[in-house]
């Protein structure tokens, strides 16, 4: 998995009827030709949750053990463990605080996945692995670490951006005028898409008037014709507009 922290374009925070604000990433998808923009809105009780390929640390490893003899059998168990999984960002958390504290804080981080280890685990040649996506427990093989952490990562990343597509759906209204558009962030949280003609001026416009400034292009503008929704000029793209907070 690369690096694709580059991916990013914003970070909006989305009020909820609920009063708890969601923390969002508009980001573009890398891999799939032209694409529409993403809202990641992963957020929950438990805080934050980052899609694995823009994760820093993809993998936390948290040793759970009391008194020397177990951490250092904890250590070369994980020796191996860290080789299989050198693709993958991993840490190890061998702070000196209680397990509980540090499930917390990395939950709170949104690493995708978790690694409980401790002497009961490794007495039967396994680790507990915990999704931050739904708080799955699964104990898995020490020794197929190196192909089911891999495929646990895509599926959280691709659970993830499926619920991404599905909350922008949701958050996204299509509009063609810029009263409309005025209208629109006066009252709403979310997305406007627009025919737009690209110019700078219609962006000073519209930030002027919203605080909305261009999010992603998301294509040609669909029609022969089509007039600008800002300035009425013939549009050459499809773009979303959104705000900061
Ligand atoms: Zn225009």
């Amino acid at each position: 998995m690369g690096d694709d922290a580059s991916v990013f374009r914003t970070t909006v925070r989305i009020p909820t009827a609920s009063g708890d604000d969601l923390e969002a990433w508009v980001y573009q998808p890398d891999g799939h030709g032209p694409h529409p923009a993403v809202v990641m809105a992963h957020g929950d009780d438990f805080g934050l949750q980052l899609p694995p390929r823009i994760a820093p640390v993809q993998v936390i490893i948290i040793p759970i053990f009391r008194g020397e003899a177990e951490r250092s059998q904890i250590e070369t168990a994980l020796q191996q463990v860290l080789i299989d999984l050198e693709d993958i960002r991993v840490k190890v958390d061998w702070r000196d605080e209680r397990p509980g504290f540090k499930f917390n804080e990395w939950e709170l981080k949104g690493v995708p996945l978790r690694i409980e280890v401790g002497p009961r685990d490794l007495a039967k040649g396994e680790v507990t692995v915990v999704r931050r996506l739904n708080r799955a427990k699964q104990p898995v093989p020490l020794g197929d670490l190196g192909v089911t952490i891999p495929s646990m990562l895509e599926e959280v990343q691709e659970a993830l951006f499926n619920r991404a597509r599905d909350f922008r759906e949701a958050h996204t209204v299509r509009l063609d005028s810029l009263e409309a558009i005025v209208k629109f962030f006066d009252t709403s949280v979310g997305f406007v898409v627009t025919p737009w003609c690209g110019r700078a001026e219609d962006e000073r416009i519209v930030k002027e008037r919203t605080t909305a400034t261009t999010r992603v292009i998301l294509g040609p503008a669909s029609g022969a014709g089509q007039p600008c929704a800002i300035c009425g000029q013939p549009a050459t793209v499809e773009v979303a507009w959104g705000k900061a907070y």
